[in-house]
């Protein structure tokens, strides 16, 4: 079993007096930032001119280019995209490092693919939110959190565990419970979580089923409830109570049906599937397939949402969630 900590298990004190500088403000970045601050801590952001540095002055934040705010730090927690962050480390972040400071991050794509090779007098940790940015900064100001992995790469200085636990405590992770793990570890795992099941699996899961209800001449309306719009209320009980909890809820002919028939669609030909994917995880294969496609602009990536964006799936859930008053606020605040 994995190791664990709660705020109990972490020494108080460890980051007073020490200067953090958050790189980047984006989803984590934003999120991380803002509950550090609120924990009481010294906190610097540092970003390029533009939006993300505009919403950090509007925050109250203090700002700085990324050169400015390493120079004065003791922890400097990269938080840019994984494809942006070896560019920007080479360039602003390594030669305005002081010597024994600790570099870290909450994915380890950079470290474990070999785009940032650290210094030998750095400490190199991992603190990962298992939650996307608005739900680490929502919990946080709820008084919860969400839970979180840490690692270690490099342990230069031998504090590295301790300023780990307490930065993972800065951001609220430890009110959910903190996970040792490596950088490894949480970088295939990640990695395979995203690509099969929860942003690659289940949209492509819910696109196929839409087109299958739509092509059988359903309509589209009743194909995107049945297919999209209940998969949130599936989702979030199994989140609090398991299958368990997901069964027992539904009737029983949802049960029946969905237990007897859900493993005839992800079946074995989906799970040689899953297999790929994680050799191609492991192989190095999609990382260096992913950091190709941030050289080139992005040019996979911005077609495929330009595809996806003009699916009947898509403009027709515009429609019913514009018919739904809270969901039509929701995306008018949300809209970037
Ligand atoms: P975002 O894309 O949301 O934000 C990136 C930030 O970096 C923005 O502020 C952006 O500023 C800035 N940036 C981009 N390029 C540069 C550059 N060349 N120089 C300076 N600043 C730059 O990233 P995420 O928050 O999604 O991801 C950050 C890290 O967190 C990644 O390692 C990711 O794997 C990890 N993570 C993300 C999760 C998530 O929920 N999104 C969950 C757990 C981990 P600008 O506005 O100027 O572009
Ligand atoms: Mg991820």
């Amino acid at each position: 079993m994995a190791e664990m900590f709660y705020e109990n298990d972490v020494e108080p004190g460890v980051l007073s007096g020490k200067k953090i500088a958050v790189i980047g403000y984006g989803s984590q970045g934003r999120a991380q930032a803002l509950n550090l601050k609120d924990s009481g801590l010294d906190v610097v952001v540092g970003v390029r001119p533009g939006k993300s540095s505009n919403a950090a002055v509007e925050d109250g934040m203090v700002v700085k280019d990324v050169a400015s705010a390493v120079e004065s730090a003791d922890i400097v927690h990269i938080l840019l995209p994984d494809e942006a962050q070896s560019i920007v480390y080479k360039k602003e972040i390594e030669p305005n490092l002081k010597k024994g400071a600790s570099i870290s991050f909450s994915h380890g794509f950079n470290i474990h693919y070999n785009q940032i090779i650290p210094r030998e007098d750095l400490d190199v940790f991992l603190v990962a939110p298992k939650g996307p940015g608005h739900t680490v900064r929502e919990t946080f100001t709820q008084g919860i959190g969400v839970p979180g992995l840490i690692a270690i790469y490099q342990d230069a200085t031998g504090n590295a565990m301790k300023y780990a636990k307490s930065f993972a405590k800065g951001i609220g992770c430890m009110r959910a419970g903190v996970y040792v793990t490596t950088f490894k570890e949480e970088t295939e795992t990640d990695l395979f979580g995203e690509q099969v099941d929860l942003c690659g699996g289940i949209s492509a899961l819910i696109k196929a089923s839409f087109e299958v209800l739509v092509d059988a001449g359903y309509q589209p309306e009743m194909a995107y409830f049945e297919t999209v719009h209940e998969v949130k209320l599936i989702v979030d009980l199994i989140h609090e109570g398991g299958l368990e909890r997901m069964w027992d809820s539904v009737s029983n002919t949802a049960e029946y049906g969905g237990m007897t028939v859900g493993p005839s669609i992800i079946n074995e030909e989906s799970v040689d599937a899953m297999y790929i994917a994680l050799d191609r995880i492991q192989n190095g294969q999609f990382a260096k397939e992913f950091i190709l496609e941030g050289l080139t602009n992005y040019t996979v990536l911005r077609a495929m949402e330009r595809l996806e964006s003009e699916h009947l799936m898509e403009t027709v859930g515009k429609e019913i969630r514009s018919n739904i008053p809270w969901l039509a606020d929701k995306n008018k605040k949300t809209k970037k």
